[in-house]
């Protein structure tokens, strides 16, 4: 099984509340973006207006926030009853 094929097992229950944010003003001035390069889910773009993070879909491997050398990110577990579920078999 490929890691699309895994990918198309999880589901997500979405929080009004994100579980990750981005102070996109630090991502400004990062020249590197690891982000861009280390979510196996592909939650990070990089558009005109910079840097974009979409929480649902996180796998919430805590890649982003160990490669973010900036201090851009604001990491947590979603709350109780929200975020990732993996379907397995
Ligand atoms: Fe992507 Fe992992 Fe960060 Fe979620 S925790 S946004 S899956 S790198």
């Amino acid at each position: 099984m490929d890691i699309l094929e895994k990918l198309m097992r999880a589901y997500f229950i979405s929080d009004e509340r994100p579980h990750i944010t981005v102070n996109k003003s630090i991502c400004q001035s990062c020249s590197s973006k690891e982000c861009l390069y280390v979510c196996p889910a592909q939650r990070y773009t990089l558009e005109a207006e910079g840097i974009q993070f979409i929480a649902d879909g996180c796998l919430e491997c805590g890649a982003c926030r160990i490669s973010c050398k900036s201090g851009a990110i604001t990491w947590n577990y979603p709350r109780g009853g929200f975020g990732v579920r993996f379907r397995h078999g």
